[in-house]
């Protein structure tokens, strides 16, 4: 008789272990994320996954886990990653209290349900249904769970790629990104695969002047000098551009959809691109999508009113489309700048990643589980508009793949980094599933090879 989960019970079991998990207030800063990853460690022993857990702690406090799941044959590992930390949620907000696991009306509520402990629940019980239906692994699985994602990962993925990349060396890394959305574009599901991520640029921009006082104004304030080189910068956006992956998106995005969405499929041509340029740039997503962008984020400058400062400051966020040259992009900044009095520092770069490819066999795993249980819907590739911690790998030439196997309705995605952040049984149960199959189809089957 084939094997069949007990799937009323690994819903319970998910249910309940996501519960526990979002019960360690893991917010970074500072993170604490250490009795988490114990707890982890217990949880994956306890259920006969794996024997061995490698607990590292980059920092005080914080913990990384690495558990491996030995492979029949010498090949290249498939790694599963999450973060443990999550972002601050303030509690008056929140219909439920955000670390209280509270499970209600069908969902499991509270900070990190969607990013990312849901992932972390989905591959332990995926790991575990396949070894109780007792299957041997011919890949190593190798489990992770990070600190530090939310403010860069320097104690957390970086820290450990710097330092033991040589023994993970990865076939594919499966980590948050992509995943499913029903409601935005038409009747249809579509499932994100991210396989690349624009390149951040932090930059401090400091202006220096004649200090004075208020009531002669000159033409030296360092204040009047920074707004007048940011007003440059922020008046003229870099032009949009499409890439590959942008342009396999949007033709996916306008198959099957009716008029005028299936227009979308056109923004693959530049000449359409450029007509339509200023409307689409209205939507923050698309605009993101297309071209490389500046946020002013933080001003610092005076201490008095009536007094002229010397200097003033300003933080800009830079994200650059995946293939700009960044030595371009400082050229152009300083040619808007076009102020000697105006310094700008690097506070924080990535350097340019590669896109991994969409004709290895961890993509077309996935496109295959997801047309399998969510029959009708449309998978593409996505270009991440943030960062994540997949760029650690894919800047180093290994694929990394963002994808969360679930489907959210337009409402949830605000809930990420939001008010009320839940997860529905349902979607815990289809992520389940669908890791299942990946992972089975990578690690177990006939098929895989290599990448
Ligand atoms: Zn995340």
């Amino acid at each position: 008789m084939p094997y069949t989960p007990d799937w009323e019970a690994l819903q319970a079991d998910a249910v309940a272990t996501l519960s526990r998990y979002v019960q360690f207030d893991t917010t970074n800063p500072p993170g604490n994320e250490l009795p988490a990853a114990e707890w982890l460690r217990d949880e994956l022993v306890r259920r006969g996954i794996v024997q061995e857990v490698a607990l590292y702690e980059p920092a005080p406090g914080r913990g990384l886990l690495l558990a491996r799941i030995p492979g029949s044959e010498p090949l290249k590992p498939l790694i599963l990653n999450h973060h443990i930390d999550v972002v601050a949620a303030d509690p008056g907000q929140w219909t439920h209290p955000p670390f209280g696991g509270v499970v209600a009306d069908g969902f499991v509520w509270g900070r990190g349900t969607l990013d990312t402990k849901c992932l972390g629940v989905i591959f332990m019980l995926a790991l575990q249904e396949l070894l109780e239906e007792g299957v041997t692994f011919r890949r190593p699985v190798i489990f992770l769970a990070v600190p530090d994602e939310e403010t860069g990962g320097r104690q957390g993925m970086r820290w450990l790629v710097e330092r033991h990349l040589a023994d993970l060396d990865p076939a594919w890394v499966w980590d948050e990104g992509g995943g499913g959305i029903r409601g935005i574009f038409g009747e249809g599901v579509f499932f994100g695969i991210a396989v690349v991520e624009r390149q951040i640029q932090h930059l401090r921009l400091t202006a220096t002047g004649t200090p004075g006082h208020g009531s002669m104004p000159h033409a030296d304030n360092a204040c009047v000098t920074l707004l007048r080189a940011l007003e440059r910068i922020l008046s003229s956006p870099r032009p949009m551009r499409l890439n590959e992956v942008t342009k396999e998106m949007f033709r996916a995005l306008g198959r099957g959809q009716t008029f005028p969405r299936s227009l979308v499929r056109f923004l693959a041509h530049p000449l359409f691109l450029r007509l339509a340029g200023r409307r689409l740039a209205a939507d923050k997503w698309l605009n993101a999508m297309l071209r490389d962008t500046v946020s002013l984020t933080v001003l610092r400058a005076g201490y008095k009113v009536n007094v002229i400062p010397e200097r003033a400051e300003a933080e800009i966020d830079c994200r650059l489309l995946p293939d700009t040259d960044a030595a371009e992009f400082h050229r152009w900044l300083r040619g808007r700048i076009a102020d000697e009095r105006v310094r700008v520092e690097v506070m924080e770069s990535s350097p340019p990643s590669g896109v991994s490819p969409r004709d290895s066999a961890f993509y077309r795993a996935v496109v295959r589980a997801v047309e399998r249980h969510v029959p009708g819907s449309t998978v593409f590739p996505l270009l991440m508009t943030g960062a994540t911690d997949g760029r650690y790998f894919r800047q180093r030439d290994y694929p990394a793949y963002g994808f969360g196997p679930i489907v959210l309705e337009p409402e949830d995605i605000s809930r990420t980094h939001g008010i009320d952040e839940r997860i529905s049984f349902a979607n815990l149960v289809l992520g389940i599933r669908i890791a299942r199959e990946v992972i089975r189809e990578l690690c177990v089957g006939e098929a895989g090879g290599s990448g």
